[in-house]
C-alpha cells in the first residue's frame, strides 16, 4: 500500500490488491525498527521476517482490514515495512496486483489532470 495514495486521492483505501497479492518480506531487523507487533510478521529465514499471511499460496497481509476494491485500512500504517512503504500506486506490481483481484488496472487519479495535481 503504498505512501502517495494518502495524498492522492485514496486510492489505495478503495483496493489493498498489493497487500493480497505478494510476500512482504524485508529484513528482520525492521520488525523492531519499526516497531511491528510479533503477532503481525512470520519467519522466513534466518535474516529475514514477512508480513503474517503474506507468505501463504493465496497471500493476504494479516494487518490488512477491510474488503478489497472496496475500503480497506492497513491497521500497522505508520509501522509498515519497507516494500510496503516503496511499492508506489500506478507501478506494475500495484498494476498485476489489481488486475490479479478482478480491479481495473489504472488507478482513477492517473489523469493528466490528477498526475498534475500537487501533493498535499
Ligand atoms: S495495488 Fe496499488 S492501488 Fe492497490 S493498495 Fe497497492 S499500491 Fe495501492
Ligand atoms: S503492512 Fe499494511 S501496507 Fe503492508 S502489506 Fe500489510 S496491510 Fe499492506
Amino acid at each position: 500500500m503504498g505512501e502517495r495514495a494518502s495524498v492522492r486521492g485514496n486510492s489505495c483505501l478503495r483496493c489493498g490488491a498489493c497487500c493480497a497479492t505478494y510476500r512482504v518480506s524485508f529484513y528482520w531487523a525492521e520488525a523492531e525498527h519499526y516497531g511491528l507487533p510479533d503477532s503481525l510478521i512470520e519467519k522466513v529465514s534466518p535474516w529475514h521476517a514477512c508480513m503474517a499471511g503474506t507468505g501463504q499460496p493465496e497471500p493476504r497481509c494479516r494487518a490488512l482490514a477491510g474488503t478489497i476494491g472496496r475500503s480497506v485500512s492497513c491497521l500497522v500504517y505508520s509501522r509498515r515495512p519497507s516494500p510496503c512503504r516503496e511499492l508506489q500506486p500506478g507501478e506494475d506490481k500495484c498494476i498485476r496486483a489489481r488486475v490479479r483481484h478482478g480491479l481495473e488496472p489504472y488507478l482513477d487519479e492517473e489523469t493528466p489532470d490528477a498526475a498534475q495535481a500537487p501533493a498535499a
